[in-house]
């Protein structure tokens, strides 16, 4: 065997053993395709962001008494060591006048409230399996939250940067679980930028950057799959910041189609506050990287990204399935969050916002098109509730 590539993975079991085929993950730059260390956050050489070497087709390795996203180990390759219990949110049909009929999937019910705990919980045992024991990540506040709950969970420390802006109740969430929570003042950006400034002496757990986390996503397009008797939806309606979400459902639906099991994508629309809307411009545009906007303030705190890591996969995601980008105005998150509410569905307002964009997407759907909306994340991670 020659020089190990800097960076390159030191799998943790024996070669052939049952632990080194599940800790087998490899890890390579998106631009420059060179390998990385199976805990960087970017490609030390370009900056580039990291992807997997080869992401998982959907097959039929299910575990059928597991009610978790663990149903899907075999196709995650990442060993369970840590679980609250993550996946297996249910998809109810329900009427919200005047936004109309569509399928939610409520991840709001997710162990820390938000969809973001899939995602944490496959980034987090694949940590642990490589031994990491200290991590570091910046959020708006729910992925601090889920990443705070998996860390104590692990018996790891997390020291979680939020913007100063933040809701009380997700920097009380951070706390809860024995994170370290640093504010900062300023952007959303300010909060990330402190955060890579400490990633030089932890590992960078990040949402935004970690294919991993992506890995996690994935499953919520196999649970749409199953839960809706083999088959996907028209179109996924979802809250667009980072793109975690909208990416997870687009490789989701990929390893579906690669398996043979879906013909066709869900036609994939991320919804942005006009307030901070870089990739709803570069659509508008037909450019293939988001454009610079200000920050602007939102309620939507989820989506209020000026700059996404992974904007022109976003994009590619947006045209590869003949979807869109959409933007929606603050009164408008505001009224579909008072009206989800009054359904008996209670999200954070970043929540709302695709369901503010449902009447345009049922334009360009059509009116018998089926809709599904991931429910983000819980109203009572807000702190307040409007005039309600
Ligand atoms: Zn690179």
């Amino acid at each position: 065997m020659g020089d190990e590539e800097p960076g390159a993975q030191r799998p943790v079991g024996p070669r052939g053993s049952p632990e080194h085929a599940m800790t087998r993950l490899e890890l390579t730059c998106e631009r420059c395709h060179r390998p990385a260390s199976p805990v960087a956050w970017q490609c030390p050489r370009c900056q580039g962001p990291l992807t997997l070497a080869s992401w998982p087709a959907f097959a039929l390795h299910l575990s059928d008494d597991d009610h978790t996203l663990w149903r899907y180990g075999p196709l995650l390759r990442v060993p369970r060591n840590v679980s609250l219990g993550e996946g297996f949110t249910p998809l109810v049909p329900c009427t919200v006048p005047p936004y109309g009929h569509f399928l939610a999937k409520l991840e709001f019910l997710a162990p820390t409230g938000s969809y973001k705990d899939r995602g944490t919980a496959v980034l987090v045992n694949h940590l642990v399996a490589h031994g990491v024991t200290e991590v570091v990540e910046d959020s708006s506040g729910n992925a601090g939250a889920s990443l705070a709950a998996y860390a104590a969970a692990a018996g790891i420390e997390a020291t979680i940067f939020v913007p100063a802006h933040a809701s009380p109740a997700k920097k009380g969430q951070v706390a809860v679980f024995g994170a370290r929570l640093v504010e900062v003042p300023g952007p959303r950006a300010a909060a990330a930028e402190a955060c890579r400034r400490a990633a030089q002496q932890a590992v960078y757990a990040s949402h935004a950057w970690s294919p991993l986390f992506l890995l996690g996503q994935m499953t919520v397009a196999w649970e749409l799959w199953e839960q809706m008797g083999g088959t996907l939806p028209d179109a996924v309606v979802c809250p667009l910041g980072q793109g975690g979400l909208l990416l997870g459902l687009w490789r989701g639906s990929l390893a579906l189609r690669e398996g043979g099991f879906a013909s066709r994508l869900p036609r994939l629309y991320g919804v942005q506050a006009a307030a901070c809307d870089p990739i709803v411009r570069a659509w508008e545009a037909g450019a293939d990287a988001p454009l610079p906007v200000r920050e602007g303030e939102t309620v939507a705190e989820g989506v209020r990204i000026a700059a996404p890591v992974r904007g022109r996969e976003v994009l590619a995601a947006l045209r590869a399935t003949a979807g869109g980008a959409l933007r929606v105005e603050e009164h408008a998150i505001v009224d579909a969050q008072r009206a989800l509410a009054r359904r008996g569905l209670f999200v954070e307002a970043t929540s709302a916002t695709a369901v503010a964009a449902l009447p345009a997407v049922r334009r360009l759907v059509g009116p018998s098109a089926q809709i599904v909306v991931p429910l983000t994340g819980s109203g009572l991670k807000q702190g307040h509730w409007g005039d309600s």
